[in-house]
């Protein structure tokens, strides 16, 4: 890996209905795990290589493992980090970003976000009185940031102060004691998040859901903080110069990236998908400026989602994108995907 960001492409199972029409045929033939070859519209083989590929037997901790631990890590060190789920309706984001339900699953199926709350907790331990998680929870809807936590709040502005570097003013911070305070504020959340009807998929999500999770570390005294991050096994590399540490941990679960076309979308659903893949095109120019090396003009500001994302993306900041495909031949041109050319190897 050749920056932070690292890009990872995770294909779920076939579904019943994708089976009822194909069988089990699968657009992609394994390799390793890191490529596999993809029958292209020519019918050609091409063979794409990532930084890693989960196939559809991946368990959802696999998942986490490899993208979020050593993000989760960082952040409690005052790095910051993201994990974005990128892909078309119906691929698979919501499901490694929450599970089936961010409430009710079980343990093998939990998502990303549940879990990292979960090491999060674990590894700040107990004395709440040296550290602060903070939650926040926003959606870009049509090039506007609407608070989920508060929905009065519908047009919140990005600003950046050498203190807080990038911020979304005014958005609710919500403190977090454990995993159960944050799931039950997530869930609220989540229920708030808007949803359109697409004949792609009747409830698809035609916004960018965003958390973030804000941990502060070093609220009291220098010496005892310090003590307390020694003895805390997660926190084994914390410079201890530093008197207080704060990272950022963003997780992203994108609107679908499916082409206009295929929606069959018209009126205010056409301006939904147009936005979308306005602000999508805008990630992949960032994301492929960050891991071409090319970092001297990376383009945040062409959309609200990859300026809140600026400072969790570039720098010593920690990334990764997960971009979920359906495994279906019928599905294969949306797979290839336009906005992110991520294979460093095609
Ligand atoms: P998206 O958020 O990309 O629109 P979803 O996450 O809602 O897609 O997934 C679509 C359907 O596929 C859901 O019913 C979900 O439960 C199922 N699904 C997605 N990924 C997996 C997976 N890895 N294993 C099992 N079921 C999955
Ligand atoms: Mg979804």
């Amino acid at each position: 890996m050749s920056s932070n960001v690292s890009v990872c492409v995770r294909f779920r199972p076939l579904s019943h209905k994708e089976r009822k029409a194909n069988g089990d045929k699968v657009c992609f033939k394994r390799l390793d795990s890191e490529s596999f070859v993809f029958k292209d519209e020519r019918e050609e083989d091409v063979i794409f290589s990532f930084d890693k590929v989960f196939y559809e037997d991946v368990q959802q901790s696999d998942v986490y493992n490899f993208l979020a631990v050593p993000i989760v890590s960082d952040a409690i060190n005052g790095i910051n980090g993201t994990i974005i789920t990128y892909g078309q309706t119906g691929a698979g984001k919501t499901y490694s970003m929450e599970g089936p339900s961010i409430l009710h699953c079980n343990e093998q199926k939990t998502g990303l976000v549940q879990r990292v709350v979960d090491e999060l907790f674990v590894c700040l331990g107990s004395s709440a009185s040296m550290w602060t998680v903070k939650l926040s929870m926003v959606e870009i809807y049509l090039e506007k940031v609407r608070d989920l936590l508060d929905l009065s709040k519908d047009n919140l502005q990005i600003k950046e102060s050498k203190t807080q570097g990038i911020y979304i003013s005014g958005a609710t911070e919500i403190s977090i004691l454990n995993s159960s305070e944050a799931l039950e504020n997530l869930s609220q959340g989540i229920a708030n998040r808007a949803v359109g009807e697409t004949q792609m998929n009747l409830a698809s999500s035609r916004s960018h859901c965003i958390y973030i999770f804000s941990v502060q570390f070093g609220s009291t005294s220098d010496e005892s903080w310090i003590s307390y991050a020694v003895n805390q096994d997660c926190l084994k590399q914390v410079s201890i110069l530093a008197k207080a540490t704060t990272g950022k941990i963003i997780l992203v679960d994108l609107a679908g990236s499916e082409k206009v076309e295929k929606t069959g979308a018209e009126g205010r659903v056409l301006d939904e998908a147009k936005t979308i893949n306005k602000s999508l095109s805008a990630l992949g120019n960032v994301i492929n400026a960050l891991t071409t090396g090319k970092q001297n003009h990376v383009p945040y500001r062409d959309s609200k989602l990859t300026r809140i994302l600026q400072d969790s993306l570039g720098g010593n900041s920690r990334a990764a994108l997960l971009c979920c495909c359906s495994p279906s031949p019928s599905n294969a041109p949306e797979s290839l995907t336009k906005h992110i050319k991520a294979s460093p190897k095609i």
